[in-house]
């Protein structure tokens, strides 16, 4: 499969040392991840636990790209990420990087299978694209609402409609805030299911933030956030 980064499927995607992240608000200063080291694996799958205000969406910002750390080291395939451009972080998000937001930021004009295609509209393969899109669909159970707007879906649909969307540029890396959050147990299976095929197929990582044990079982690794520090584990 073409990507403009090299595979390697024993390394590490993408790795942390000692990173810091602080937000600045004022006069006042959150230490949102306080020095926390971290490797995402080829082909693994990582819960990340915690309760509210623990780093969770801060680590999940940094692993894909949106933000940069106060301190310390991200790398991706070995390479630091501090010294990206702008552009060259877009570009990277865009080849390695698929997510799933907690609240879909589904487009309301556009169908499902647009929504899906929306990540590669700019490129110069429309059919396949749009293949591609339907082929996605398809496996998260919508072979049957293609055509349906989001407005016209439920909460369960919508989301899968991310889960699809986040997959149409192939990434090496998912990040999920609690993917299965709005699914009933088959449908959510459904999609465990999914990514672990992706896993074992095509060697993608996935990283789940979630508050639910049936999906923290599920994973290879759980690691639990506690007021910014970081406890491996099982
Ligand atoms: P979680 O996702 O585990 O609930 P977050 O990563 O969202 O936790 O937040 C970690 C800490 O950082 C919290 O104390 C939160 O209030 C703070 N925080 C998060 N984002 C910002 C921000 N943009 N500006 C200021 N503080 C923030
Ligand atoms: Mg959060």
């Amino acid at each position: 499969m073409a990507r403009s980064v090299d595979r390697r499927p024993d390394d590490a995607v993408i790795e942390g040392h000692d990173v810091v992240k602080e937000y600045h608000t004022g006069e006042q200063t959150v230490r949102a991840l306080k020095g926390i080291d971290f490797g995402i694996a080829s082909g693994e799958s990582v819960a990340v636990v915690g309760p509210s205000g623990s780093g969770k969406s801060t680590l999940l910002n940094l692993l894909g790209l949106l933000d940069v750390p106060t301190d310390g080291s991200v790398t991706l395939y070995g390479e630091e990420t501090a010294t990206f451009s702008r552009a060259d972080r877009t570009r990277k998000r865009k080849d390695v990087i698929g997510f799933v937001f907690q609240s879909y930021f589904l487009i309301p004009t556009l169908t499902a299978r647009e929504n899906v295609e929306m990540p590669r509209l700019l490129d110069r393969t429309p059919e396949r694209t749009r293949e591609r899109a339907t082929e996605l669909l398809e496996r998260v159970g919508l072979g049957d609402r293609l055509d349906h707007y989001p407005d016209e879906l439920s909460g369960g649909q919508k989301q899968r409609v991310a889960v699809a969307r986040s997959l149409i540029n192939d990434p090496a890396l998912l990040l999920a805030d609690e993917p299965t959050g709005n699914l009933d147990r088959d449908t959510g299976d459904r999609i465990l299911d999914l990514f672990d095929e992706l896993r074992e197929t095509e060697d993608v990582a996935v990283v789940t933030v979630t508050h639910d044990d049936y999906v923290a079982t599920a994973a290879d690794r759980v690691v639990r956030l506690i007021d910014g520090t970081l406890r491996g584990g099982e």
